[in-house]
């Protein structure tokens, strides 16, 4: 399928700057140019919005972190991709403005071709992040998948499991105290929580058929295909610590100073004539006992299939 042609709009407040960038990637894409932040938010709030931002820091007025949390925190435009383009060559600023959510930080002056390649690779992850959002598998807050992809992968692998007799393992986890950290921080700290979250899910998870989907408003569920349960007891210890790692202040959670997750682990050898669901109740049964057992822990359910006397009469 022929992909169409996007936008990249490249903010600099020199004209020479914004020249050389134009000449760059005007073969690869569209280019729009703004030469300070404000001209830079109204364009990127246009319709369609932009797919890209190549952002300058040092500018008049405006710098470019301030135009990034602005264009971070308008509904509309936070899920643009920013690519800082700037002279600014030190690691602090580098750390810092990715922080803000910025997806790259390039540092001029750059070589042409290293400049389109990586303009281009963003391009490209920007185009598949749109379809599979289009198609409605893709949750809009996180960029992970959400529950009907979840659901269709979880039907997937367990008539796989059931054909192979492999164990087929869930992990369910659960932000604790979450209502508190939103009543303290506010919705927008609380949706980039989230997103730090599911991504720190996404790098536990480390087989190619591994998946996690947001399964609902801070609950997050892993599909752990051909793994049994002391693997999965393995990745959940990994996400669970993982998350203790991001160190989120949360001064509003009673167990801890930063944001902590409750997991819970089941794992099962399916059956033909089971269905799913079973294993998504014995996860969140064992999700349950890791909440009352205190939280920032993991609670598992084990398979009554292998508790049960082999030969029974
Ligand atoms: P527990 O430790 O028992 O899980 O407590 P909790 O406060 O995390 O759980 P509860 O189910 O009481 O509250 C969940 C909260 O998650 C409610 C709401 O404030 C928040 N939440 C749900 N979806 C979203 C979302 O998309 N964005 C934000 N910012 N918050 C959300
Ligand atoms: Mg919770
Ligand atoms: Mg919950």
């Amino acid at each position: 399928m022929e992909e169409p042609r996007q936008t990249v709009l490249a903010v600099d407040d020199s004209l020479l700057n914004l020249q050389i960038i134009s000449d760059v990637l005007k073969e690869e894409c569209n280019v729009l140019l703004a030469r300070n932040g404000a001209d830079a938010i109204r364009i990127a709030c246009s319709d369609p919005p932009p797919d890209l931002i190549l952002l300058d820091i040092v500018m008049p007025d405006m710098d470019g972190f301030e135009v990034c949390k602005r264009i971070k925190s308008i509904e509309k435009t936070k899920d643009i991709p920013i690519i800082y383009l700037t002279g600014v060559n030190n690691e602090y600023d580098e750390e810092y403005g990715l922080r803000l959510g910025a997806i790259d930080y390039i540092t001029k002056p750059f070589k042409p071709s290293i400049l389109r390649a990586r303009v281009r690779n963003h391009l490209q992850l920007k185009y598949y992040r749109d379809r599979l959002a289009k198609i409605g598998m893709i949750d809009g807050v996180t960029g992970i998948p959400n529950r009907r992809r979840f659901d269709e992968v979880l039907s997937l692998e367990w008539r796989r499991a059931v054909r192979s007799s492999q164990p087929l393992s869930m992990i369910m986890g659960d932000i604790d105290f979450f209502k508190n950290y939103n009543d303290t921080y506010g919705h927008l700290e609380g949706d980039a929580c989230l997103r730090k979250i599911a991504n720190k899910f996404c790098d536990s998870l480390k087989r190619p058929g591994d998946l996690v989907g947001r399964w609902g408003g801070e609950e997050f569920a892993c599909i752990l295909p051909e793994t049994d349960l002391a693997g999965a007891m393995t990745v959940a210890e990994r996400i669970r610590l993982g998350v203790i790692d991001l160190a989120i202040p949360h001064i509003s959670s009673p167990i801890a100073s930063v944001v902590t997750v409750s997991l819970g682990v089941s794992s099962m050898v399916p059956h033909p004539g089971q269905d799913p669901i079973e294993l998504v109740r014995r996860s969140d049964e064992a999700l349950y006992k890791a909440k009352r057992a205190g939280r920032n822990q993991i609670g598992v359910v084990m398979d009554q299939q292998l508790l049960l006397p082999h030969n029974p009469k």
